[in-house]
């Protein structure tokens, strides 16, 4: 067994450099705070991108996971498992879907999704009817397909052949769908009902009303990519709901496990029909210790006063960063819903998301980017309201001593 001690400079030494890490290593997290390997603290808005739902170490989560351990980790698809049956009949109860397909990460639902999209129209309409109509800046996963129904280039960079039929429109610019958009070759319409990646950017409702029926219109099945937006995120178990436009595919992760990997497509029995048996498949979909724990996460996030919870975290780490970017002018805007929020540098800071990150964790507080001109906060949906003053002071040391 090795145990020698492990820093930051080993990762350069035996990672694939695809990664740029920060300079410290958690080693130890208790809700909404982390210790790294010297013992300084830090307050986590971070989430883990949107993941850590509930926190680090959740009680509750821990127990479900042990408890889990203890019996039967994974049997494969070859069985199914209790956990997994009560997982799907959770996630049908609390939402539009009516059928589960189970994977491990965002990028394997989304291409699950593509793929389904597909295989119905080919099933219905046959193959001339295969063409996907997606976003400029969209991020759907790394996957080859993934990154190309994705809308930033530079991630399918030196990747190429990609694989056909797929347009890309302008995000809140129906007009741009309409050019696209034909019965006879778009067998879907892929949309996040908030931008993440890119920066935090909410569609309009407007916007995605008319996509619903522009599909409606064209036989084609609407995408909603919830895998940042879903699970209690935006203060609604799914942004759909808030929007009030309900999609045929819906595709969940991040958040769905707290931490532990697992991902889900969610759709109608009708467009599910379309996957039948050995037309797709995943070893770990549906694995019974992750579907334990997501089981644990979706009973806590749905409760009523979980979600009101989130909306009231929302106005005041959305008031407090609003506060810090007016008295030093560093912000234009802080948009999103719920617990996604993005704070949008001024023209005098764009291209400096990096600068605040670094500048925060040296103040104890860790923040994301997205993209190089957006402070993105995406903290447990269950951060203490102290948490959020501390972290706002934190962060507003840190702004102050960049701004110096
Ligand atoms: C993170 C993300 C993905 C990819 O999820 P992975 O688990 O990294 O594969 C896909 N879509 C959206 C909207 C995301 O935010």
């Amino acid at each position: 067994m090795n145990r020698e001690p492990v820093s930051r400079e080993l990762f350069d030494e035996v990672m694939v450099p695809n990664y740029a890490p920060g300079n410290i290593i958690p080693v130890r997290g208790e809700g909404s705070r982390v210790w790294d390997q010297e013992g300084r603290e830090f307050i986590d808005l971070q989430g883990g991108i949107a993941v850590t739902s509930l926190g680090h170490a959740h009680p509750g989560l821990v127990g479900t996971l042990q408890e889990q351990a203890e019996k039967v980790w994974h049997l494969s698809n070859v069985m199914t498992n209790e956990p997994a049956l009560r997982l799907a009949k959770t996630l049908c109860d609390h939402t539009f879907a009516e059928r589960v397909f189970f994977a491990n990460s965002g990028g394997e639902a989304n291409e699950a999704a593509f793929k389904l999209a597909r295989r119905y129209s080919w099933e219905h309409y046959g193959p001339e009817k295969h063409e996907i109509i997606s976003f400029k800046n969209a991020f759907h996963g790394r996957t080859l397909f993934t990154v190309s129904v994705g809308g930033q280039h530079k991630y399918l960079e030196g990747f190429e052949p990609a694989p056909g039929g797929i347009h890309h429109a302008e995000f809140n610019d129906l007009d741009s769908v309409k050019a696209l958009i034909s019965k006879e070759k778009t067998c879907a319409v892929v949309v996040e009902p908030i931008q993440g990646e890119s920066g935090v950017l909410p569609a309009d409702p407007e916007f995605l009303k008319g996509l619903r029926q522009l599909c409606d219109e064209n036989n084609a099945l609407l995408v909603f990519d919830e895998v940042q937006t879903g699970v209690g995120r935006t203060g609604y178990l799914y942004a759909y709901e808030m929007y009030g436009v309900t999609p045929d595919i819906l595709s969940s992760a991040k958040g769905l496990g707290g931490g532990f990997p697992v991902a889900a497509m969610l759709t109608t029995a009708k467009v599910a029909a379309s996957l039948g048996v050995g037309t797709h498949g995943s070893t770990y979909g549906g694995n019974a210790l992750a579907c334990a724990v997501a089981q644990k996460v979706i009973d806590t996030v749905s409760q009523p006063e979980i979600l009101k919870g989130v909306n009231a975290r929302s106005d005041k780490l959305r008031k407090g960063m609003m506060d810090i970017g007016e008295r030093y002018g560093v912000f234009s805007e802080v948009r999103g819903a719920g617990l996604l929020l993005g704070c949008v540098l001024t023209e005098q800071w764009q291209g400096k998301a990096k600068d605040f990150l670094n500048a925060g964790r040296e103040e104890g507080v860790m923040v994301l980017m997205a993209g190089a001109n957006v402070i993105r906060l995406a903290p447990s949906l269950i951060i203490p309201e102290v948490d959020i003053e501390e972290a706002l002071e934190r962060f507003e040391a840190a702004v102050k001593k960049l701004t110096a």
